[in-house]
This record gives C-alpha cells, structure tokens and sequence, in this order.
C-alpha cells in the first residue's frame, strides 16, 4: 500500500520488507528504480513535474527522512517508520553478497566510489563491485556503456537529485542492470569521506541537525524544512 505525502505516494514499508522488496526486483527481467525521498526531494517534485512523474512510476519508494514521517502522521497517514536510503543499501549488500549479484557505484567526486568500493567489500565480504564511475560526466553514452559491460544487477546512483532518479529513469533500460537505487551522497559516507551521525542522533530523528552542525552551510536547505511540516498541517487542514 502507498501513502501520499503532499504529492509523492511512499511504500509503507520497515526495512525488511524494503529489502525484501528490493531483492525480489533482482528476479524479474526489466530495469526497477528504488527512490528515498527526503522533504527536500518531496519539495522539488512539487515543482518540478518531471521528476514527479519519475517518482510516481518508480518501484519503491521509501521515507528516508525523518520529516516525511512526521508529515505522513500529520496528515493522519502514518508511516511504519523511517526507512534511511543508506540503510537500505547496506542490508542490501549483505544479502547481494550471499548471492553472488552484481554492484555498480555512479556517483561522487573522481575516485571516491573506487574507495567505497573498496570499503563496502571489505565490510561485506563477497560482495561483487563491478565496475564504478564519477558522477562528473558529461555524456552518457560511455557510462551507460561502462555499467552494461559490468553486467551490474544493482547500480547504486548518487548525482544528487533530482538527477540521480531521471537518470535511472532515462537510461536504466539501456544500462541494463535490474534495480537502480537513488542515494545522494551515500557514496561519500561508504568512502569515509563524509561522517553519519552518531546512533544516538540517528535513533532520536536528528541526524540532520548533526548534519547541519558539521556542514552549517545547509542551513539555507534546511530552513525549508519547517515549512514542509506547515504544508502537510495546510494539507490536512483542506483535507487532501
Ligand atoms: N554529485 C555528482 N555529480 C554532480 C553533482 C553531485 O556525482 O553533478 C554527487 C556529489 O559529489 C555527492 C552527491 O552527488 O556525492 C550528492 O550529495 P548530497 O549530500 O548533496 O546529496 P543529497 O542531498 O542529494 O542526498
């Protein structure tokens, strides 16, 4: 079952079932995009009818923020919980790892997904990384090429979004991998180039105010995000 949060429908899901779900994808013959939406990616596909769309055909769609859960209760659709992007791809690997699929790794700064790679298969031992690119390309053409030769059955995709799922959404057909994962910047977290919170922030929802600590730049993103909390209140109130 979806749950509509101001305009993007979520699977309501735990991360076992997420997982769950995700493997099953691997089984049939026909390109699948998984998207974690945060308030930020809610926002965008407010504006943005594209990407909107691209979110509504995706295959699974999970909260990863804490705010879109707190929205869905708002709206007295309430979600079974956060389920992190991050997460999702680690349990992810471990189960890929027993059963010999195939990873790719799109994204980030030159370099940095061969040193996740690097780390994801010292951390999951049998994982299979087959190939990897920078998210700074100019064509795709080479890329597409790059993941079709790899014979990838997962490609974890982090150019940010909305990029990251139009892209999928563009050329995961021809890229020929099975499941396509948007991830923002997991890749540089995998490659210890960026901290997650500690677990307490994380278990209590404010992994974005360590966040915001560590980078005070956000704060611009951020403060957006209140707002969101007032649409849904505005939303519930129209009774959408
Ligand atoms: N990125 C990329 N290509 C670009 C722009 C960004 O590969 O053209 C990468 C960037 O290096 C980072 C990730 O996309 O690793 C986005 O990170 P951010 O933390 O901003 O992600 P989000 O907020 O989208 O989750």
């Amino acid at each position: 079952m979806r749950v509509d949060v101001l305009g993007v429908s979520f699977d309501n899901v735990t991360m076992d079932e997420a997982v769950d779900k995700a493997m099953a994808f691997l089984e049939e013959d026909r390109p699948h995009l998984a998207a974690t939406p945060n308030p930020e990616i809610v926002q965008r596909a407010g504006r943005d009818p594209e990407y909107a769309e691209v979110l509504r055909q995706a295959d699974l769609v999970i909260p990863d923020g804490i705010g879109v859960v707190y929205a869905a209760r708002i709206l007295g659709r309430p979600l079974k919980g956060r389920v992190p992007g991050i997460d999702l791809a680690s349990a992810l690997m471990e189960r890929m790892a027993r059963t010999g699929k195939r990873l790719f790794l799109l994204g980030a700064k030159p370099g940095v997904a061969e040193q996740a790679a690097v780390k994801l298969q010292a951390e999951h031992p049998g994982l299979v990384v087959c190939g990897s690119h920078d998210g700074y390309f100019q064509e795709d053409g080479p890329v597409v090429e790059a993941i079709r030769t790899a014979r990838a059955d997962v490609v974890f995709v982090c150019l940010g979004f909305p990029r990251q799922e139009k892209w999928a959404a563009a050329h995961g057909q021809a890229a020929g991998a099975r499941l396509y994962i948007g991830l923002g910047g997991a890749l540089d977290v995998f490659a210890g180039k960026v901290e997650r919170a500690p677990e307490q922030f994380q278990r209590l929802g404010l992994e974005w105010l360590y966040r915001l600590m560590k980078e005070p730049s956000r704060i611009g993103r951020m403060a957006k995000l209140p707002l969101f909390l007032v649409s849904a209140v505005g939303a519930k109130a129209r009774g959408k």
